[in-house]
């Protein structure tokens, strides 16, 4: 993944313990501190729910298993975001009950008691940011062990972010060459829907909606705090436009969007470094303007004309860009303070 790294050093381990998965412990009450669960349900197999595409295309095809849904508090909301892990809570426990699953909560502060900064420093020639390129896959995971031990959980599933299309060449810590070795107290981790490309993943979502009736709100903003979809960052425009492409209304899977979102998509991606990475952006592209069922909602129109592998550097975006850098400050001080 990394050949331009060098990975020296040895892993000695003092001494080797077995543990039988003790499956004794129904999904009520507390199993560990930081730990909580809620429903009666009991599962042999339980999935990392975030709430976002992935997630929800792995619980998908995965509900005839009845897998519990287990959330993490700390991944993508912060431990003091209390009010957007209120409705990331909320989010998944709906979700449990529509399709009768149980559910588990992790409070973790596993990305702040390392010093990340530090950590990207040192990783640096990978290209890729230590949560993402490193730590992510196998962090996630990790939370479990415990819970697989008192649950008896054989399966844990964990959704793919990268797909086989790929062929290795867009570098995660959450890949199938990690996850899918992973193995504790008779558990095994499935890296879940790899041969699926998110655009694949998004199309079967909408059928799946479709043919049974059921509303999907998907989660997806990795940006806004508060646990919902801005519907402004590069992710959220990404989800809406994959939507469209689907011949789909995002309102209807939780983006609700406003025509003003739509109409400054272009000024808004432009300055978004994200919308750079040549990895989702010509695809969905082409499917949005080829797909006889898509839809182009008014004001995207740029995206057909847009070069996606150029960075603009007109000066209404690079002041632009500016701007926001400076609101996101500010919200940030104001934030800290307590002011709202
Ligand atoms: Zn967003």
């Amino acid at each position: 993944m990394y050949p331009q790294m060098r990975f020296g050093g040895r892993i000695e381990c003092a001494s080797v313990e077995k543990h039988r998965p003790r499956g004794d412990s129904p999904a009520s009450g507390p199993l560990a501190a930081g730990c909580e669960a809620s429903g009666r349900h009991r599962s042999r197999a339980a999935l990392l729910f975030s709430g976002g595409v992935d997630a929800f295309a792995s619980l998908i095809a995965h509900l005839d298993e009845r897998p519990e849904l287990v959330t993490l508090h700390g991944a993508d909301i912060g431990l003091s975001d209390t009010e957007g892990w209120e409705r990331v809570r909320s989010h998944t426990e709906q979700t449990a009950r529509r399709y009768g699953l149980g559910s588990r909560f992790v409070h973790t502060n596993f990305r702040t008691f390392i010093d990340e900064r530090a950590l990207n420093a040192l990783v640096r020639d990978s290209g890729e940011k230590y949560w993402y390129g490193f730590q992510s896959g196998i962090g996630i995971i990790g939370h479990y062990t415990p819970i697989a031990w008192a649950a008896g959980t054989e399966l844990l599933y964990i959704a793919s972010s990268v797909n086989a299309a790929d062929n290795g060449s867009e570098p995660c810590a959450s890949d199938l060459t990690i996850d899918g070795q992973v193995r504790f107290c008779g558990c095994r981790v499935i890296h879940d829907g790899y041969e699926f490309t998110r655009q694949d993943k998004v199309r079967r979502i909408v059928e799946y909606s479709r043919a049974s009736g059921t509303a999907v709100n998907l989660r997806v903003c990795w940006i806004s705090t508060g646990g919902g979809n801005c519907c402004r960052c590069e992710k959220c425009y990404r989800t809406m436009f994959e939507l469209f492409a689907e011949g789909a209304d995002p309102r209807d899977y939780g983006l609700r969007y406003t025509k003003r979102d739509i109409s400054r998509s272009e000024i808004r991606l432009r300055t978004d470094r994200a919308f750079y990475d040549p990895y989702y952006w010509p695809g969905l592209r082409d499917c949005l303007f080829s797909n006889p069922a898509a839809v182009v909602p008014e004001g995207a129109a740029w995206l057909e004309r847009c070069d996606l592998t150029r960075r603009p550097k007109t000066p209404r975006f690079v002041l632009y860009g500016l701007f926001r850098h400076i609101g996101r400050k500010l919200r940030r001080i104001a934030q800290r303070l307590g002011i709202r």
